[in-house]
């Protein structure tokens, strides 16, 4: 079996060569980190006529937003109550209604900009794993209509017809979301953001960031941008020299098959939606394009858990579809969520005229696309409420390595124990 990394980077589109930084520049806005925040900013900032240069460390997609799932979900992770107990109705409610038009905004961005990214409108269900999981999606499901969200509660036996697998008791459908590869949707959105005038530069990363008579001065390597504003996009993936974004980082893996011969495919997912389960340790499966199995959940394969998560995903394939047993998954990589302490996305003061926007905790699709572009109201109108969260201070995550370390044992005792259950 030849082993590869990351499956999207194989199957990406919008491909392009972008150069390094290796002047001097002057410009109004300079944004750090190619990823859905970063460049939906510097489309929509380009976009209003205003002067913004992007940089990249590595090439665009290299953090969260080329290795994520691709489920394009509505909201967050959060159930829409638990968002109004940690903000307040009245900026709960405009953080509810902002992110359930998350979907909406990305495929609406999609077919402006003609992105080749593999995406299907077709739903993702949330499947209960257990009794427990079931309460939970009829809670969720309670919330999310009563704010007039098109979701249906699927019983066990027609979550089984959907997903091909009987191991749910249930689950929920949210028609308004979808799959995309995420990779291709990235780097569209940079040939977008480029086209509308944004300059970017790949391989540039910034190595030390100032505030000195007035404007923002980045240093790369070998060039230098200086700026009036300046927004951080780097979320889980800042390196050295940037404002360090409180959150607790969270690994997250995927292994995926080549394509499935089609009479094994035909019965999973015939309608194309992308699915993850109510687990604590939770886990998410989808098919691309090509039909290629792709099985996710939290842990890390490049730490001290890869063999139990490796065996759990084993495991959990032929648990899920017994006619995939033993099936070789060629590919596998891992990514890094920023998880906050609230599980709320955050927009923090580092300095004047500048934020850091960071904390998706894992829901970041549409969400990052979506804080990208509120960031046009802040740059023009100066505007400190552009955000569905206030602009607060910096702070710092507390025990936030033990906190990591936590999730990443966590996971792999979880997958230890369940890949040796019978
Ligand atoms: C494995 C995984 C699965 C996920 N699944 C989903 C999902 O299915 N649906 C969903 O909605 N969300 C999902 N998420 C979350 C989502 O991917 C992230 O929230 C989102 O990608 C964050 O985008 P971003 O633009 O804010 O940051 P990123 O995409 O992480 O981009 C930050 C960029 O900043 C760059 N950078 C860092 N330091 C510097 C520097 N000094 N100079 C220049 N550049 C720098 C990095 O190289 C990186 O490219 C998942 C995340 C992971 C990791």
């Amino acid at each position: 079996m030849a082993l590869s990394g990351n499956l999207w980077h194989e199957t990406a589109q919008h491909g392009a060569d972008l150069q390094r930084l290796e002047r001097s520049v002057n410009c109004d806005v300079a944004i750090i980190g190619a990823g859905f925040t970063g460049l939906s900013a510097a489309l929509h900032i380009a976009q209003a006529g205003v002067d913004v240069t992007l940089i990249e460390a590595e090439t665009i997609g290299h953090g969260g937003s080329g290795r994520n799932v691709g489920l394009v979900n509505a909201g967050l992770w959060k159930p829409p109550e638990q968002v109004l107990e940690t903000l307040g109705q009245a900026m709960g409610e405009r953080m509810n209604t902002m992110l359930a038009q998350g979907p909406a905004t990305v495929f609406e961005l999609i077919e402006r900009h003609q992105i080749t990214c593999e995406a299907t409108q077709s739903g993702t269900l949330h499947c209960a794993h257990n009794a427990r999981g079931w309460r939970d999606l009829q809670n969720r499901h309670r919330q999310q209509v009563a704010r007039d969200a098109p979701v249906t509660l699927l019983s066990a036996a027609q979550a089984a017809q959907r997903t091909g697998s009987t191991s749910f008791h249930g689950a929920l459908w949210d028609e308004r979301a979808g799959t995309i590869q995420p990779l291709s949707f990235t780097k569209g959105l940079a040939k977008a953001a480029r086209a509308a005038g944004a300059k970017i530069y790949e391989h540039s990363a910034a190595k030390s960031v100032r505030f000195h008579d007035g404007s923002w001065q980045i240093q790369t390597p070998v060039g230098q941008i200086t700026a009036r504003r300046f927004i951080q996009a780097t979320n889980a993936y800042a390196t050295k020299g940037l404002a360090q974004n409180a959150y607790i980082p969270v690994h997250y893996f995927q292994l995926a098959t080549d394509p499935l011969p089609e009479d094994l495919r035909t019965p999973i997912l015939p309608g194309g939606e992308g699915c993850w389960d109510t687990a604590q340790i939770m886990s998410s499966f989808r098919l691309d394009k090509f039909g290629r199995m792709i099985l996710g959940a939290i842990g890390n394969l490049d730490g001290f858990g890869a063999n139990s998560h490796r065996q759990w995903a084993r495991r959990k394939l032929a648990r899920l579809y017994p006619q995939l047993a033993g099936f070789d998954m060629p590919h596998s990589w891992t990514g890094r969520i920023a998880m906050t302490e609230d599980y709320l996305p955050k927009v923090v003061d580092i300095g004047p005229n500048a934020i850091s926007i960071y904390g998706f905790s894992g829901r970041g699709i549409g969400p990052g696309t979506l804080f990208g572009k509120c960031a046009v109201d802040w740059v023009i109108n100066d505007d400190d409420s552009a955000f569905p969260v206030a602009i607060t201070p910096a702070t710092h995550a507390r025990f936030h390595t033990a906190k990591a370390l936590y999730f990443e044992a966590g996971a792999s005792v979880t997958h230890l124990l369940n890949s040796r259950m019978p």
